[in-house]
């Protein structure tokens, strides 16, 4: 029998707000631990939740992104269990009426769309962290993550293989990444996802029993552990076994999920509306000034920059792959307006430098300025190509200006007729010959002549000049 995979992927991203969801205490990563607490996150008897706008302004730029129904009654629920991690031993979160869904968003693999339908977005709050110090034989618990804002978008079962779910991953990231409302960084646990997954007979309707993923904290682990599971699931189904309702980790050094826990049903959790937090009542006039300040989004920029920049899509893919380059590409070709010779060099020497120093555009020594004017002193034949790779070498290195670096080295093209023509001159006395060997007919000699008055002039000679004089001189008799 056939199978077809059938996946939904929840995923929580923390929001880059200054201040948690509820409180003032500040969301800042890598404080000393219970350092950003206060009653309020501790969940100390007696005290009040203020919800913090920037969340549900945010929360409605990624609701408006990803083409969902924004819902202008909403309200905050909470999600009872214990956990060491949750002080006030319930969650605050959405449930019935959260604040955007029935949306979509298109993923493309090998060129073909796809559209993969979004459920809900809602918001909530994180909870805390539990460190486990198995020298003293004890967990410890920060709270400082207590009460940091998420967003949990959770996709429809649209997504039928692991390859899909890590497309449709990268798209919620990037989505997030150019509205700057999340880091969206895996490693560090702002991006974080699960991922239900069952399997069908093909052509059938009806979903088979799924299985929860937790906690994967890479791209590479989300594709690995559903295409494992996938084949898992499979493999038991064609014994006719059972596949099992479950919460199963992923175990990246034996390469396989492995279960955790029987999967809880939401009824365990004993939804209700908080009493502390009044439902939360949007206007059009909100929302429509969120639409007006919703960005270019990457899709947008990658159609604008294949149809006005007239870029092939292979650069226009690698040049929006972050909000960052594309500003830094769009700001160039403002100064310069040679867009592919500027896609050149930022996909060339540029990426090769930040790769090499292991930093980010942002933190670049090579300024948008400086590139377009590197590039402008290549078109005013101040300098040749070649001597713009030393440039550049050095502008990598030290973060000045071009001219500077031009004027300091002395790498200014020589373009003096005169000059050149007599070192080619000297050169044709020094070899009397090679100048003969040219005469005989034997004319790849003149590529001996170029580089000799490239050396002399340690390649500052304006190359059309000097083959333009060399024929001329080698051809006399
Ligand atoms: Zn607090």
């Amino acid at each position: 029998m056939e199978f077809e995979p059938v996946i939904g992927l929840e995923i929580h991203a923390q929001l880059k707000t200054e201040t948690k969801i509820f409180c003032g205490c500040s969301t800042s990563f890598g404080a000393p631990p219970n350092t950003h607490v206060c009653p309020i996150c501790l969940g100390m008897p007696g005290v009040l939740p203020v919800l913090n706008k920037k969340v549900v302004d945010y929360a409605l730029q990624m609701g408006i992104a990803t083409n969902c129904t924004i819902l202008k009654k909403n309200r905050f629920a909470r999600k009872n269990y214990f956990y060491p991690d949750l002080p006030k031993g319930y969650q605050i979160s959405q449930y019935e009426l959260p604040i955007a869904k029935n949306g979509y968003l298109d993923i493309e693999i090998e060129d073909k769309k796809k559209r993969i339908g979004i459920t809900r977005i809602h918001m909530e709050e994180d909870a805390g962290k539990l460190i486990h110090d198995p020298d003293h034989n004890m967990s410890l618990v920060d709270f400082n993550r207590t009460g940091v804002p998420l967003l949990e978008i959770v996709s429809e079962p649209d997504l039928s293989s692991a390859a899909e779910a890590e497309a449709y991953l990268r798209k919620v990231r990037s989505i997030l990444r150019y509205l700057g409302i999340s880091d969206g960084n895996m490693e560090e646990g702002s991006f974080r996802c699960d991922a239900n997954i069952s399997i069908r007979p093909v052509g059938t309707k009806k979903l088979g029993t799924r299985t929860e993923l937790k906690n994967l904290n890479s791209f590479k682990h989300v594709g690995n552990s559903i295409y494992f599971e996938i084949n898992r699931q499979k493999e038991l189904l064609s014994e006719n076994k059972e596949v099992i309702q479950e919460t199963r980790l992923w175990d990246a050094d034996k390469n396989r999920t492995c279960s955790m826990r029987g999967k809880e049903d939401a009824h365990d959790y004993r939804y209700f509306p908080d009493p502390d937090l009044l439902p939360l009542v949007i206007d059009d006039e909100w929302i429509d000034s969120v639409k007006k300040n919703i960005p270019e989004l990457r899709d947008q920029k990658k159609e604008r920059f294949i149809n006005e920049y007239g870029l092939p899509p292979a650069d226009a893919r690698l040049l929006t792959s972050t909000r960052e380059l594309a500003l830094f590409f769009d700001e160039c070709v403002k100064k310069f307006n040679e867009p592919k010779q500027i896609s050149n060099w930022i996909m060339g020497p540029l990426l090769g430098l930040l790769n090499s120093k292991g930093i980010t555009i942002e933190e670049s020594p090579v300024s948008f300025e400086n590139l377009a004017d590197l590039l402008k002193l290549i078109e005013k034949d101040l300098i040749s190509g070649k001597i713009a790779k030393t440039v550049f070498e050095e502008m990598g290195e030290t973060g000045k200006s071009p001219e500077k670096i031009v004027k300091e080295k002395g790498l200014a093209q020589v373009s003096d007729s005169s000059v050149i023509e007599d070192i080619i001159l000297n050169l044709m006395v020094e070899n009397a010959g090679e100048v003969e060997k040219y005469r005989q007919g034997k004319t790849k000699v003149l590529g001996f002549f170029v580089g000799q008055v490239m050396q002399k002039t340690r390649g500052k000679a304006n190359p059309g000049i000097v083959n333009k004089l060399l024929k001329e001189h080698l051809k006399k008799k």
